[in-house]
């Protein structure tokens, strides 16, 4: 069977590494993008000049019906999907409790979470009829630490590490298996907004003195997707270079 990958969030950063990667590993591509289009049709042009099948879909992970035409679309072009990496994130900028608003609480809930558990039930739909599938959500450590007046980012990204359990218990019957990457400090636009103190202070906390790199975690994303994991599932695996 085809193996047809959905990542969401590809137009750069970590999701375009992962796309890239699982486009070397075989699988067809859907590269799901927000804004960058750009961005998005030229990593599709990369794929399919290194050999590989390529399409990118715009959709909002914050809205329910982008979610099921971007599966939609997926079906008619590639076929079902066989892994979602569910990657599309946001942290909503930084701010104290004192000082959130509903807005921003509201988009950093819809794409982080929403998005993971729409994106994932559209997946299971269909990865249940078709013999199974891999699911890999992409959560944070700041899940763990509770992010740095980055809680509304954080909390987001804890309540998908529960998501993951559960769901992967739901899913074990139907020959899926869900997984979640938790990075830590990974070199991506996420930082550009960040104040040089802000960046200074992150980079003296890390053990290794660097970032990782968005190819370091599209690698345990990539494996996870494999067979060689058949029996990982539920799991939340840290990349954190020891922080
Ligand atoms: P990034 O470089 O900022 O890229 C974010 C990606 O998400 C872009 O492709 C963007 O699409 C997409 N996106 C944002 N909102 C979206 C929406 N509503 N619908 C669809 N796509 C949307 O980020 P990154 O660092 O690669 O982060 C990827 C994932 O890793 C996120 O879930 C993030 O929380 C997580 N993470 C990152 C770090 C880190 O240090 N970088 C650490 C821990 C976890 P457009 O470009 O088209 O707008």
């Amino acid at each position: 069977m085809t193996k047809v990958a959905i990542i969401t969030g590809a137009s750069r950063g970590i999701g375009a590494a992962t796309a890239t990667l699982l486009a070397n590993h075989g699988h067809s591509i859907c590269i799901n993008y927000f804004s960058q289009a750009d961005k998005a049709n030229k990593l599709v042009e990369t794929i399919r000049q290194s050999g590989g099948n390529a399409i990118a879909v715009k959709a909002d992970l914050g809205n329910e019906e982008d979610i099921i035409r971007l599966f939609e679309v997926v079906d008619q072009l590639l076929g079902p999907v066989t892994t979602l990496v569910n990657n599309a994130g946001t942290n909503g900028g930084i701010s104290t409790v004192e000082n959130i608003t509903l807005d921003c609480l509201q988009s950093v809930f819809a794409t982080n979470v929403y998005g993971t558990f729409l994106a994932s039930r559209e997946a299971l739909k269909r990865m249940k009829q078709h013999d199974g599938g891999t699911i890999i959500n992409i959560s944070s450590e700041a899940a763990r630490f509770g992010g740095n007046n980055l809680s509304h980012y954080a909390a987001s990204k804890a309540a998908i590490n529960t998501f993951t359990i559960g769901f992967a218990r739901e899913a074990a019957a139907y020959k899926v298996r869900v997984n979640t990457v938790s990075p830590g400090v990974i070199d991506t636009d996420m930082h550009t907004s960040a104040s040089p103190e802000r960046i200074a202070a992150l980079m003296k906390s890390l053990p290794t003195g660097r970032m990782g790199s968005a190819r370091e975690v599209a690698e345990l994303v990539c494996w996870l997707a494999s067979d060689e994991a058949s029996y990982i599932s539920g799991a939340i695996i840290p990349v954190t270079g020891a922080r």
